[in-house]
């Protein structure tokens, strides 16, 4: 049987998480198929086919496909579901909205949010905050998962030479229409796809404060710019750049926290970058213990000193 990841795209070009997933998806066994399903995404189903590892490219097209409602995306992936061992989503905000009803509809059990394939039906997932690791055996029929990508490294973006498949796309079911959407431009990069990443934490103060110190370092690195869950809260910093349990999960080469205490739900968002930077005034703050570098310092002159030096 044949592995199917179901991509994420915007219609011209995949998303990162989708090549994480694939390297998920080769590690089950057996050829590994990309779902296209979009709207006029021949673009992405061509950069689809490029990917290295990848056998097939099913690409389904309709105007209900356009902004991959769950309802109708749902549809599309049950419509070719018998055909396959696993069925793979990242664990993106898209992939979890889709998933359940995937494995709701084959009475299945969803396995979710995996960081180790062990076996084609045994995986490693976080549980408690990430601070244990359950192994999952299942022994359902169809496995559907969620790929936490931090987990596995991006398959590449070319390389590969798949076939491009048609499939006849299901009928827009009606339950629910796209109304529209409103994205905050930014030409910094994409938090989960960050190298580098500087967050800010309640030691801010305001988003004023948030701006003027943090904004210049991420500047100066090219960095994405993340939050704790307290700033987030107290309006310093937007909702979407949440890092840890109830936010994003990333793992850039960097991550400096300035004015973040280290919570286990902020750590489990973060403790697997790859090199950590921690500014904090209080030695004791429990980000030291996971941080490469630590600097017990003021930020308000840390951060600004860091800046002037680089
Ligand atoms: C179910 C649940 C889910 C959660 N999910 C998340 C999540 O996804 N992400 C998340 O971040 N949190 C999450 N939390 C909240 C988490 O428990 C912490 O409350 C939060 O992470 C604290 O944010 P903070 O470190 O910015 O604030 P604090 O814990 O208040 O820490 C502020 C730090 O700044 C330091 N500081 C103060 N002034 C300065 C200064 N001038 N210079 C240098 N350092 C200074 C202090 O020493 C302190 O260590 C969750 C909690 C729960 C219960």
């Amino acid at each position: 049987m044949s592995v199917l990841v179901i991509a994420e795209h915007d219609n011209a070009s995949i998303k990162g998480a989708t090549l994480n997933t694939v390297t998920a998806a080769a590690a089950c066994g057996g050829d590994v198929h990309i779902l296209v399903a979009g709207h006029n995404a021949g673009a992405a189903a061509q950069a689809a086919a490029q990917i290295a590892g990848v056998a097939k490219v099913i690409h389904a097209d309709a105007a209900g496909l356009e902004h991959g409602l769950a309802e109708n995306l749902a549809a599309q992936v049950l419509a070719i579901a018998s055909n396959y061992s696993h069925i793979l989503f990242p664990a993106t905000a898209g992939g979890k909205n889709v998933a359940p009803r995937v494995a709701a509809k084959l009475d299945v059990a969803q396995i979710s949010d995996i960081t180790k394939v062990v076996s084609a039906d045994t995986f490693e997932r976080p549980i408690y905050a990430g601070n244990a690791i359950a192994t999952v055996q299942s022994s359902d029929s169809v496995k559907v998962i969620t790929v936490r990508t931090t987990g596995f490294d991006a398959a590449a973006a070319t390389g590969g030479s798949a076939a491009v498949e048609t499939a006849a796309a299901t009928a827009d079911n009606g339950k629910s229409s796209f109304v529209g959407s409103e994205i905050a431009k930014s030409d910094r990069p994409e938090l989960t796809a960050a190298k580098i990443i500087v967050s800010g934490g309640r030691a801010l103060g305001s988003s004023e404060k948030f701006n003027e110190v943090i904004t210049p370092l991420a500047d100066k690195l090219g960095a994405a710019i993340g939050a704790s869950r307290a700033a987030v809260d107290a309006g310093y910093a937007p909702n979407d750049l949440q890092v840890g349990q109830t936010g994003k999960i990333v793992a850039p080469q960097l991550y400096i926290a300035a004015g973040i205490s280290g919570a286990i739900q902020h750590l489990a968002g973060m403790k697997d970058s790859k090199v950590i930077v921690a500014i904090n005034k209080d030695p004791e703050a429990p980000i030291f213990s996971v941080a490469d570098y630590g600097l017990e310092a003021d930020l308000f002159t840390a951060v600004p000193e860091l800046v002037k030096a680089l």
